[in-house]
């Protein structure tokens, strides 16, 4: 039997298990997906230790996304991103990629949207900086806005063609855009939306990474000005799916994961 698992503090929440579960059961794959909260400062040490007990495959959240760069070798994605979130065991030393980036571009694909010409992504937090980067590989010219001006100018020196912006300039930005992000917490603890509903226009798609709740205030103004909407689900299920192809190489049976994870929402 194959072990894999979500290494992170706190994990109680997470809806990774019944999801790969879910899929190994379609697949046929005789494999077990547990959590693990080591210490908060436990850091690369929990890689070793799932390494050294044969895990197979590990996900890997708050706050350790950062504390395993060194243990592991980084794919490309995750060394400009500076943050892995899937580590493959299979190498040596193991492969830490960042499947939030693919997560977010595969989202917008599946819903049929093309990713050429401009995207804005509010936020420069862990996912902005996938988004951002994600979006830029695809060849879009991403225009990053962000509360703290300054945590957008370091991003956007990063990334390639990308401008910084405060919040303040959204309105322009927006309407001039093919894809807008919104990967600030805004929209999670209360109904408010990072950006004003009067720039959302029907020529826009709209992918919040907020997935609790799950139809946020950003989506349902994207939806009344007509915009293409992507929900947060659909950027978590295309993470997990993107790292269950990496560690099983078979193909992923996406309409069950996504099935099982909008019923756990
Ligand atoms: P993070 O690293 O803490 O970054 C938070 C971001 O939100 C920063 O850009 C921050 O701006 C901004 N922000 C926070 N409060 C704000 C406010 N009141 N007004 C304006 N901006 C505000 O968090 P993260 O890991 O990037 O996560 C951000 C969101 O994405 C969360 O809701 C998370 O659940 C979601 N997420 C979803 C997925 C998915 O698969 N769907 C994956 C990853 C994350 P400052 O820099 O100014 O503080």
């Amino acid at each position: 039997m194959d072990v894999y698992g979500l290494v992170g503090n706190p994990v109680g929440h997470s809806l990774s298990p019944p999801m790969h579960e879910a899929a190994y059961e379609v697949v046929g794959l005789d494999a077990r997906y547990v959590t693990f909260e080591p210490p908060a400062d436990a850091g690369g040490a929990a890689v070793t230790a799932a390494e050294t007990l044969g895990v197979a495959g590990l996900n890997v959240t708050i706050p350790f996304k950062q504390d395993v760069l060194d243990a592991v070798d980084p794919a490309d994605m995750a060394a400009r991103i500076g943050a892995v979130n899937t580590i493959d065991f299979s190498t040596d030393p193991p492969t830490g990629y960042n499947t939030d980036a693919v997560g977010a571009t595969r989202a917008l694909t599946h819903h049929g949207v093309g990713l050429a010409g401009r995207a804005v992504v509010v936020g420069a937090g862990g996912a902005g900086r996938a988004v951002a980067f994600g979006l830029a590989d695809e060849g879009m010219d991403v225009a990053i806005a962000n509360r703290t001006v300054e945590r957008a100018t370091e991003l956007a020196a990063e990334v390639p063609g990308a401008t910084a912006h405060g919040l303040d300039g959204l309105d322009e930005l927006v309407a001039e855009a093919d894809v807008l992000v919104n990967a600030t917490s805004v929209g999670m603890e209360e109904d408010r939306s990072p950006v004003p509903a009067d720039a959302l226009h029907a020529d826009l798609a709209v992918l919040d990474a907020v997935y609790d709740p799950i139809n946020t205030r950003l989506l349902r103004d994207a939806e009344a000005a007509g915009a293409t909407t992507v929900d947060g689900a659909w950027m978590l299920l295309y993470q997990g799916v993107e790292a269950f192809e990496r560690w099983t190489d078979e193909a992923a049976p996406v309409d069950k994961m996504n099935s099982v994870l909008r019923e756990r929402i």
